[in-house]
């Protein structure tokens, strides 16, 4: 029996995920939750999959979940606070931790489950893209068990010779191509760009997903996150890494060998797959997931990004050559103008300029440890806010 944390346990990621907990009783069992701020959501989920610890992540909720615990009679024990988070992924009642809170506020717990040897199924990109040396150092020291979530590196997990993750790039290997859908945006230039809503960028065409990302895939950042995240996972170097548009998002990604060969993984657009291929891994399980119709899909295309009209991916590629200081810059400045855009306080076009600008300012800087990572985090996120003030 696997006792699975659902860190973000109220979230897109979260509800897929216990979606198929739900589907396999006898081999999975949900033994935490946890949500931010949305308690009546948490204690719901509490109801459904009796979990033996529940964290409210913002703390000023914890008197209102023990009593909707109490109110309910469940057994569920209470817990507040980031480092309930923590010490959850790190000591609590789980062997494995789905870690799919959303933004670099995933980082402390999806650290602690890496340095505690569990199995790590990770869905929040932000955290390795903040700290992946880090993140990998903790796995291999451990003997963590690290599975993507995120469907591209779920694919190329599933292409890619075993062990796939903290061992390097492969010999065999040419390099890795990631799929992008391209977002609602796709084909459009970047003029045509400035009067974007945040309604209009969270309506993605394939994928339904929290808001965050969903506005990282119009601006295609979520692909230079992504690009970020192979880079440490399988040990890629930024120029064996090809970014392809794939508007109908059913080649999830693949892998090219040596002799020309290339290996794909494909499926309907749905994050079940890859979460229950992290889950049962290196068995495989029933996801709750329609099979695909070759023949109706009939088509499958593909064409070269636009960095023109995105260049947050161009962003993403000299981060990532820039090293490790810029990375964290880079996942700040954006999370920044994204919230800042999602309330009305910047221009879709103004994303990527924050962005370019905080990178000039910080992005030559040091920071090889998690404290000096987390300091420029927060220099970089008080720099952006000031621009968006
Ligand atoms: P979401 O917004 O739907 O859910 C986020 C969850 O995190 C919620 O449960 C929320 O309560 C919790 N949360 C938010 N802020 C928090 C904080 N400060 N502290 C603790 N908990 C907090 O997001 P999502 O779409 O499920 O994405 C979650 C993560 O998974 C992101 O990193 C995203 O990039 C990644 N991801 C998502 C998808 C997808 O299809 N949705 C695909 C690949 C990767
Ligand atoms: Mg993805």
């Amino acid at each position: 029996m696997r006792r699975v944390a659902v860190f973000g346990a109220t979230g897109s990621i979260g509800g897929s995920a216990l979606d198929v907990i739900g589907r396999h009783p006898e081999r999975f069992r949900a033994s935490v939750l946890s949500a931010n701020d949305q308690v009546d959501a948490l204690l719901s989920l509490c109801e459904q999959h009796r979990p033996e610890l529940a964290i409210i992540a913002n703390p000023q909720h914890y008197a209102a979940l023990k009593h909707g615990l109490t109110q309910r009679g469940l057994a569920t024990e209470a817990a507040a606070g980031p480092e309930a988070l923590e010490a959850a992924a790190r000591s609590g009642p789980c062997d494995t931790v789905l870690a799919a809170i959303v933004g670099a506020a995933g980082l402390p717990s999806t650290l602690a489950a890496a340095e505690a040897g569990k199995r790590l199924l990770l869905a929040n990109k932000e955290s390795i893209v903040v700290a992946g040396a880090l993140l990998l150092d903790a796995v291999r020291r451990s003997g963590a068990e690290l599975i993507p979530v995120d469907s591209e590196h779920s694919a190329l997990f599933q292409c890619l010779p075993q062990p796939a993750v903290g061992h390097g790039f492969d010999a065999r290997l040419r390099r890795l191509v990631l799929t992008a859908s391209g977002g609602p945006f796709r084909g459009r230039k970047r003029e045509e760009l400035a009067q974007i809503t945040p309604e209009q960028a969270c309506a993605h065409p394939n994928w339904s997903m929290g808001r965050k990302i969903s506005v990282d895939s119009a601006s295609l950042m979520n692909k230079g996150l992504e690009v970020i995240e192979a880079h440490w996972l399988f040990g890629a170097p930024a120029e064996r890494i090809e970014v392809v548009v794939h508007p109908q998002s059913i080649v999830h990604s693949l892998v090219e060998y040596l002799d020309g060969s290339l290996l794909a993984q494909l499926g309907p657009p749905d994050m079940r797959t890859a979460i229950a291929c992290a889950l049962a891994w290196p068995e495989r399980v029933e996801a709750g997931v329609a099979a695909l119709d070759l023949v109706k899909m009939g088509r499958l295309d593909f064409e070269a990004p636009d960095t023109e009209a995105f260049p947050c991916l161009r962003l993403a590629f000299e981060a990532l050559r820039a090293g490790p200081a810029a990375t964290t810059c880079l996942n700040a400045a954006n999370e920044e103008a994204v919230s800042g855009f999602l309330q009305g306080r910047l221009g879709f076009l103004g994303i990527p300029e924050l962005i370019d600008a905080c990178l000039q300012r910080f992005g030559g800087e040091r920071a090889d440890d998690l404290p000096a990572l987390l300091a420029l985090d927060a220099r970089v996120r008080e720099h952006a806010r000031s621009g968006l003030r």
